[in-house]
């Protein structure tokens, strides 16, 4: 086991300040990367505190005003269900896969060789707290039957992700809760970079870098979370995205691997993260679980979600990525990890 380091820099930023008579002001800024992949994230305190002019509160009336417009000719909805697009049978024989209230059928609009879409719930509008844990296990039990059904059919199928564009400033262009499936021949660019840093450390140290990560986190206490099961969740040092928290499965990287414990570990996880952004007044979020079919030899990759929040929805929203996301790579610390993971704890497992 090797001891993970955490990079950081302190620069000052100065300027007159107009609402202050001009007086000098001197603000702390903090960079972090992160200590695998090498992404670079931005702190400063002055932002936190003045959070409320970048991101307003959601408008929970206008979200329930799109939700009555949509419901009448919802797709995703239980009375409509059966429109959506089917498997052939030779595939899946039932056209579609269901457990519980979740179905996952073909999506239309394919991003990879196979793009299977989830409906969570029966219900046609959920806030983020109401994703609970019995809906989220009946959602990934789809997922993991339709990657196993993929890996058993395409030998060439190698990656996949389970992934959730929630509310529209998140992406979603349907308003009911839904999660994508992709399984694809090759990465993406994250799951890539990801697959060789951990196959690099593993070359280097002869461990896998998120077990070394958890055992140093447990120890310093500052960003660990909790434990649901098989995951332990963090708080990430440098977030790939805002408010970024991580699940981290001990042991398989191969979603299809995922025994009926896994898949309640990871749904009391995430519906706890929910809970936690929902309480933090977070509406929309984003996440992708990354996966790959298990290889021959070990390479030192682990299941691991990813969880982000996103801008609020309200009228005249602005959107949170800039240039520093989508040019510089870069991402805006809101909350600093540590008070997250704080805030989290009393939403996730045990410590
Ligand atoms: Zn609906």
């Amino acid at each position: 086991m090797a001891e993970i380091t955490f990079d950081s820099r302190y620069d000052a930023v100065e300027f007159l300040n107009p609402m202050k008579g001009f007086a000098p002001e001197r603000q702390r800024l903090e960079m972090r990367w992160d200590p695998l992949l090498r992404h670079c994230s931005l702190y400063n305190p002055a932002l936190e505190k003045g959070l409320k002019t970048f991101i307003g509160d959601a408008d929970r009336p206008l979200l329930e005003r799109i939700a009555a417009e949509t419901a009448g000719n919802c797709i995703f909805c239980p009375e409509r269900i059966e429109s959506t697009a089917r498997f052939p049978e030779t595939f899946i024989a039932e056209g579609r896969l269901k457990a519980g209230e979740a179905t996952l059928f073909p999506n239309i609009l394919g991003l990879a060789p196979y793009h299977a879409v989830i409906a969570v719930s029966h219900a046609h509008w959920l806030p983020p707290d109401g994703f609970s844990p019995r809906l989220l296990r009946d959602a990934f039990k789809t997922a993991r039957e339709y990657i196993a059904a993929v890996f058993d059919a395409d030998a060439e199928a190698t990656h996949a992700s389970v992934n959730a564009n929630y509310l529209f400033p998140a992406g979603a262009s349907l308003f009911h809760p839904h999660f994508q499936v992709l399984v694809s021949n090759a990465p993406y660019t994250h799951q890539q970079a990801l697959l060789e840093a951990c196959n690099s450390y593993l070359d280097e140290h002869g461990s896998g870098y998120f077990e070394d990560l958890l055992v140093t986190e447990r120890r310093l206490g500052e960003r660990h979370i909790g434990q649901t099961g098989p995951w332990n969740w963090l708080a990430s040092y440098s977030p790939l995205a805002a408010n970024e928290i991580m699940g981290i499965h001990a042991g398989s990287g191969d979603f299809t691997d995922m025994a009926e414990d896994d898949l309640e570990g990871l749904a009391e996880g995430l519906a706890g993260v929910l809970r936690c952004y929902a309480h933090l007044n977070y509406f929309a979020f984003n996440f992708s679980l990354y996966a790959r079919r298990r290889p021959d030899t070990h390479d030192g990759f682990t299941c691991l979600i990813r969880l982000m929040t996103r801008q609020n929805p309200y009228a005249n929203y602005r959107a949170d990525d800039f240039f520093l996301q989508k040019a510089l790579e870069s991402e805006l610390i809101l909350t600093r990890p540590e008070r997250l993971a704080e805030e989290a704890r009393a939403f996730v497992g045990k410590g």
